[in-house]
């Protein structure tokens, strides 16, 4: 069975730390490739204001674009109504038949999967490698997690990503503030929101 990583995010910008989440989770799960899932309407975020979704989905396209075990799927922008990852993982085990699917994002974000829609069928669906910031355990969810559904622990993993240190809202924040943010992001991202300015007049 070929192993597919699906890296779910907002992606508000897209940053090295993401990159090297999926890098790291792609070598130590021995994934075959990584699958890009930048979120439509996020069921959860209905208060801030995103960036529209065409705009983040082109930025992680420039930022992978030279990693050919990197790919990136337009599945949650099709969809109607709100991204609901039990959608989006039943669409793609329809289309990776072979594959055996773990779904790659922050424990910040899956520490409320206990609130997300059809969780427990997510749980059925998927293994998890929750990427989590130097300093920020994942002890207190693991435990929940215990709680709740005993059954599926075998199904999280938690990897240590050091150079999740950089993150998208200080990243919009810097840009607030007008702070650099070179080097926290590819080049070729970088150069893009300075050309076209996607963060006008963002405020946390
Ligand atoms: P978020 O609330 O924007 O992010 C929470 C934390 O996780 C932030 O610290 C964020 O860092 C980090 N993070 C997010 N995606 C990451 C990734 N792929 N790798 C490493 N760190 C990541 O979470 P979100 O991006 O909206 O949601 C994450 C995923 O969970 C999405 O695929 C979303 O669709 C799914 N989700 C589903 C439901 C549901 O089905 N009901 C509800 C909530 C979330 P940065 O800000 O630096 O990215």
């Amino acid at each position: 069975m070929l192993r597919l990583g699906i890296m779910g995010g907002t992606f508000d910008p897209i940053h090295y730390g993401h990159l090297v989440a999926a890098e790291m989770a792609r070598t130590e799960f021995a994934l075959n490739q990584v699958l890009f899932v930048p979120t439509g309407l996020s069921p959860h975020k209905k208060q801030r204001r995103m960036t529209d979704a065409q705009i983040r989905y082109h930025m992680v396209e420039m930022a992978i674009r030279d990693n050919p075990q990197f790919i990136i799927s337009s599945i949650e922008l099709e969809r109607r109504g709100p991204s609901y990852t039990v959608d989006t993982l039943k669409e793609l085990q329809q289309i990776y038949l072979q594959h055996e699917l773990f779904f790659i994002t922050g424990t910040d974000a899956l520490r409320e999967i206990f609130d997300w829609h059809k969780a427990e069928e997510i749980l059925t669906l998927t293994r998890f490698i929750a990427a989590t910031r130097p300093g920020y355990g994942a002890q207190e969810f693991l435990t929940k997690m215990a709680l709740e559904y005993p059954q599926f622990m075998k199904k999280i993993h938690v990897l240590e990503v050091p150079a999740l240190a950089i993150s998208s809202t200080d990243i919009r924040s810097r840009l607030a503030k007008g702070q650099p943010i070179r080097y926290l992001l590819p080049d070729e991202v970088y150069n893009y929101i300075q050309a076209t300015s996607p963060y006008p007049s963002y405020s946390q």
